[in-house]
């Protein structure tokens, strides 16, 4: 996924958060402001969210532009949630575009989301994954080894391929963990919650952003951001 975004505070709809920002998912889907690597992120959108009493998290995918998307635009205003994951992809090269290859993923607990490629080689040859694609293979390890581990797995895969970019996204609904690894991260805490994204969706002066090579912690108590073991 090139652009990423997660939410965790009080219910707010997917259209608040995907669409209606001037700079949100949305607009970051045909013009990112502060995108690293490719121009467009049109090769697939995603949301997942984690429902009132519902045990797992639900998702909505798609391997088309959110652009097109009329049915998504019509139902994201009524749809809403303490904790959400959303994000638009720009296929690394060789990679199939596929809504198995379009974040979220998800193991039925957390969801997880990478802004970043990484050689499928550095990674473990006999991982289940819902795609071939780098990002799913990487879901299916840090699902494994534990997305409470996000920190140590994203420094010790940095370090066996320096050339890989990891900004990864995980949430299990009570709190968001991300790294930077290569690409930009921002997070805003608003009156209601808080919002950890690849770039600032408007032009609030809250907007913190967050220094490469750091783990972010977030829960409704505040953020904790640590350096990455380089
Ligand atoms: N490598 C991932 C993919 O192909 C993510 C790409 C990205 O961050 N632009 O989907």
């Amino acid at each position: 996924m090139c652009r990423h975004l997660a939410w965790l505070g009080e219910p707010r709809t997917l259209a608040a958060l995907m669409l209606t920002p001037t700079h949100g998912l949305l607009t970051q889907s045909y013009q990112p402001r502060r995108q690293k690597n490719g121009r467009l992120n049109a090769d697939g959108w995603g949301v997942g969210f984690h429902a009132a009493g519902h045990r797992t998290p639900v998702r909505w995918r798609s391997a088309s532009p959110l652009w097109n998307d009329r049915s998504f635009a019509s139902v994201a205003p009524v749809l809403s949630s303490r904790c959400v994951l959303a994000a638009v992809r720009s296929a690394t090269i060789g990679m199939p575009v596929e809504e198995g290859a379009t974040a979220p993923f998800t193991d039925g607990q957390w969801l997880l989301s990478h802004n970043g490629r990484i050689e499928r080689s550095a990674l473990p040859p006999d991982l289940a994954a819902e795609s071939t694609c780098d990002s799913a293979l990487l879901a299916a390890y840090v699902f494994a080894i534990g997305p409470d581990r996000l920190g140590e797995i994203v420094s010790s895969l940095g370090h066996k391929e320096p050339a890989a970019r990891l900004n990864v996204l995980v949430t299990d609904g009570s709190r968001i963990l991300a790294t930077t690894w290569g690409d930009t991260l921002s997070y805003l805490v608003d009156g209601d919650g808080i919002v950890v994204a690849s770039e600032p969706y408007d032009d609030d002066p809250r907007w913190v952003d967050v220094p490469d090579r750091q783990l972010l912690e977030v829960t409704v108590q505040g953020i904790i951001r640590t350096d990455l073991e380089i």
